[in-house]
């Protein structure tokens, strides 16, 4: 069984997801209608838990054809690594995890449950938002209406809001408190308009106790949609319900925002918040690292919250980098371990061109021969692009050097292929997310060839 599902998960998962978190787990046994399966370490078992879970119970069930629970537990007497002076990791507990398939949870489902107060860390950058938002949640409609939360990407706008939600929620699970992105509010009313239902569209948000809308920036210059909104936001407002509104920016900087929005956006309370200084990084990741149940040495904390400044959602990734690092190479928690991952530019790990071809061609599927070659079918040549991009982050090579790299190619095709990724890294997060992880694959190669 486990060799069919190690199959199928190899075509669905991308391959370094695949060599670094699937190959690693095995199956322990099945009983009944419950698999149980181990996993390396807790940092894996928790890493398969929160991102495969379903996926690995969607091919179980395909495979036996019928639904199974799927506990995870961890190898027994693996070391985790040991950090210094005696600091260790606290593994999390050893309890398997059981996941039933298709059950739903008992919450409003548009709210995220770790969005809460509790988790929420407050620092002199977000101390008025966060007071706000609490007086907010305990008594809706009253003094802060709208609550208009405006911040840059990543500093907890999100998490604030719908913390709001949750509280609210949490004490009168009764009243109907609806978070939804412009863009959701957005498509619902084209729907509306499309299946002629304008009139369940309005009695639907205007039925709400509480309306969270999140992004409102993104309302520019969409006319029907601000019309459609305005309304909504008059009927909620009258009726004393909360709308609390969140946004990269203060009303009167949204280009082509109706006067009459942005005179109601800023009739309640403007709470901005802004970027976290050392301390609050430092508080951040260590609550994090307390609900992952995970000891980490100041230290660490320290240089991570130092190199990651403007972005909790960053300085979030970075930890969680770094615990997949050491974990995966066995390696213990200290700076000098998760250097070579977090990328800092000082500390750039020396690697050679041939690493990162193959390191790139392995991830495509594809062979070195085929990025130095000449071929311009489509995923050779993207490949291909993301080599050269690499290869200028990672090394010091001049442009034609690098074309030398990659079979003779000219120095302005290098150049060009730069200047792409560069630039569809501004609105592409899976682009991201792919070379990061292949950043990271890159400097685990050259590590372990040193
Ligand atoms: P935004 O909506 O402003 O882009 P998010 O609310 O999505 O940002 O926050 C990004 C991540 O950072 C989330 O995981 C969130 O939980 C976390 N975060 C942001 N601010 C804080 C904070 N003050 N304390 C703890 N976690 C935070
Ligand atoms: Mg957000």
């Amino acid at each position: 069984l486990w060799s069919q599902v190690l199959e199928r998960l190899q075509l669905e998962l991308s391959r370094p997801t695949f060599e670094t978190w699937i190959k690693t787990a095995s199956a322990e046994r099945l009983e009944n209608n419950c698999l149980v399966i181990r996993t390396p370490n807790p940092f894996a078992r928790n890493w398969l838990q929160k991102y495969y879970i379903n996926t690995i119970a969607n091919v179980v069930q395909d495979i036996l054809g019928y639904p199974v629970e799927i506990y995870l537990t961890v190898a027994q007497g693996d070391s985790f690594g040991s950090g210094v002076e005696g600091e260790t990791w606290e593994p999390p507990t050893v309890h398997p995890v059981a996941v039933n398939v298709g059950q739903r949870q008992n919450k409003t489902p548009e709210l995220n449950s770790k969005y809460v107060f509790s988790r929420f860390v407050v620092g002199a950058n977000n101390r008025m938002a966060h007071a706000a938002a609490l007086a907010v949640a305990e008594s809706p409609g009253r003094e802060f209406n709208p609550l208009f939360l405006c911040g840059g990407v990543g500093l907890g706008k999100t998490h604030l809001m719908q913390a709001i939600g949750n509280y609210r929620w949490e004490i009168c699970p009764d009243s109907k408190i609806f978070y939804v992105s412009t863009e959701q509010f957005t498509n619902d009313l084209i729907t509306a308009i499309r299946n002629d239902s304008m009139q369940s569209f309005r009695e639907h948000y205007r039925a709400a106790d509480v309306l969270l809308v999140d992004d409102i920036q993104f309302i520019e210059g969409k006319e029907y949609t601000q019309e459609e909104f305005f309304h909504t936001f008059n009927t909620l407002h009258e009726a004393g319900k909360q709308v609390v509104i969140a946004s990269d920016r203060p009303p009167n900087q949204i280009p082509r925002l109706q006067e009459r929005l942005s005179s109601r956006f800023s009739m309640g309370l403007i709470a901005d918040i802004q970027t976290p200084d050392l301390e609050t990084r430092m508080a951040i990741l260590l609550k994090k690292a307390e609900y992952e149940n995970i000891r980490l040495p100041r230290d660490v904390i320290e240089y991570i919250a130092a190199n990651y400044t403007s972005n909790i959602r960053e300085l979030e990734g970075a930890l969680i980098r770094a615990l997949a690092y050491v974990s995966i190479w066995g390696l213990p928690m200290t700076v000098e371990s998760i250097t070579p991952v977090l990328g800092t530019p000082h500390q750039k790990i020396e690697t050679t061109p041939d690493v990162i071809l193959s390191v790139v061609a392995d991830a495509f599927n594809l062979t070195v021969e085929d990025l130095k070659g000449n071929s311009r079918r489509r995923e050779i040549s993207w490949a291909r692009q993301i080599g050269m991009y690499l290869m200028r982050q990672h090394t010091d090579l001049s442009l034609p050097r690098i074309g030398e790299e990659f079979g003779g190619k000219d120095h302005t095709t290098v150049m060009y292929s730069c200047e792409k990724i560069t630039q569809l890294q501004e609105t592409d997060q899976s682009l991201i997310q792919t070379l990061r992880q292949l950043s990271d694959r890159i400097n685990m190669t050259s590590r372990s060839q040193k």
